[in-house]
């Protein structure tokens, strides 16, 4: 029996390869296939053929180039093999998205979230009504939806599904599993929003210059400050993190933050905390809940025109930024920082506080600044990070519960 157990390990540990190579590049032959997981000809075989039994692959057949010889076979995902919905929390509002196995987008829509204190409990009934909803457009049975995949800025718990604390409902947790079980039987995970920016990031460094990537980390600036952390593991194997960034201590004592410390990086970096700064709002005001961008925006137009405290507020939150950096890499190693999210429409005036934060600290002076980039598409790097995580869960689960 014990022989068999290891087999059937071995099995199963190949046929995840075979559909992360086709996740990586898209329909392959099987000589390709073969190539890409340095598995032999006849594994191939013997998993493409179960994977298919299944209706998990299938074969597609196109015709070469010239019009002239035998078509080239090529395996891909079954696109109706099953579907995933992607929810996406953010400060202002819930985005819905329904994707099959493929990867391919079928359904979305978003739903604004109003500011008033609603709380936890209000927030996911309107979650269960949303997730009902894109089912019913779609008409698809609901056991073929195989995952739900929810994503939020805050601390994640890293083995459940539960949001411990986040910018919009404090300390209120929400145990996802908890409440969205009864209606639904399928797998549920929740992920950092960061931290899965990170994970798409890392996907595209690989993909696109495969012994390039070591570590990388992903800055995103807003309302709150995110933080992720993808390091290589192995080929196409990454690891990734997201530590506490926002909420680490950058002045004892200093300006109160939302999570009710005093002295955060968020403090002096966040959205709320550029405004407070900017008009001069004693450091223990409680900070607001929600700041436009639109108020961001006049501050930052003062700021160019030369108006001292409001260029000040912005250099301040660039300090905190750059300082926080530069405890994170003396911790961990000198690694490019990608920044994103809406706060980059500031760079402008936050980069030499940035700089100047960073150049303070010992690793800097001996090793020299760390690169520093902006990347704009936040949103599609969350969601490219949900597909990335969520579609390689499918596919390990898929393998485990056996192929039939
Ligand atoms: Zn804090």
């Amino acid at each position: 029996m014990l022989t068999k157990s290891s087999t059937e390990l071995v099995r199963q540990r190949n046929s995840v390869l075979v559909l992360a190579a086709l996740r990586r590049h898209g329909a392959l032959a099987h000589t390709q296939l073969s190539d890409f997981t340095a598995l032999s000809s006849a594994t191939i075989s013997a998993i493409t053929a179960d994977l298919e039994k299944a209706e998990v692959i299938e074969k597609s057949e196109q015709q070469a180039a010239s019009g002239r010889g035998r078509p080239r076979v090529q395996f891909r995902q079954r696109r109706d093999c099953g579907y995933l919905i992607v929810v996406i929390i953010s400060s202002d509002g819930v985005q819905y998205s329904l994707v099959d196995y493929a990867g391919t987008l079928i359904d979305r829509f978003s739903e604004e979230r109003s500011h008033d204190p609603d709380g936890a409990t209000q927030f996911v009934v309107a979650v269960r009504e949303g997730l009902e909803r894109i089912l019913s457009r779609s008409r698809i049975a609901r056991d073929k939806i195989m995952l739900i995949s929810i994503s939020s800025k805050g601390l994640v718990s890293s083995n459940e599904a539960v949001l411990m604390w986040s910018p919009i409902f404090g300390s209120d947790r929400i145990d996802f599993e908890a409440v969205l079980r009864p209606d639904w039987p399928t797998k549920i995970i929740l992920d950092n929003e960061t931290l899965l920016v990170a994970a798409a990031l890392g996907a595209r460094e690989e993909a696109n210059n495969p012994d390039g990537l070591r570590s990388l980390t992903a800055l995103s600036l807003g309302h709150s400050i995110g933080l992720g952390i993808v390091r290589k593991t192995g080929p196409g194997e990454r690891e990734i993190s997201a530590p506490n960034f926002g909420h680490m201590l950058h002045v004892a004592g200093g300006g109160l933050c939302r999570c009710g410390s005093r002295g955060c990086i968020e403090a002096y970096a966040g959205f709320y905390a550029i405004l407070r700064m900017a008009f001069e709002v004693p450091l223990d005001t409680i900070p607001a809940k929600f700041v436009p961008v639109s108020e961001l925006d006049k501050i930052a137009a003062r700021a160019r025109q030369g108006h001292r405290m409001s260029a000040f507020a912005f250099r301040q939150a660039g300090v905190a930024l750059g300082n926080g950096l530069s405890r994170l890499l003396s911790l961990t190693e000198r690694m490019p920082v990608a920044i994103t999210g809406q706060g980059t429409r500031y760079y402008d005036l936050l980069r030499q506080g940035i700089e100047e934060g960073l150049a303070q600290s010992h690793m800097v002076r001996m090793e020299g600044m760390p690169e520093l980039r902006i990347v704009f598409d936040e949103q599609l790097l969350v969601f490219e990070g949900h597909l990335n995580r969520a579609l390689s869960v499918i596919d390990s689960d898929i393998v485990q519960a056996g192929l039939g």
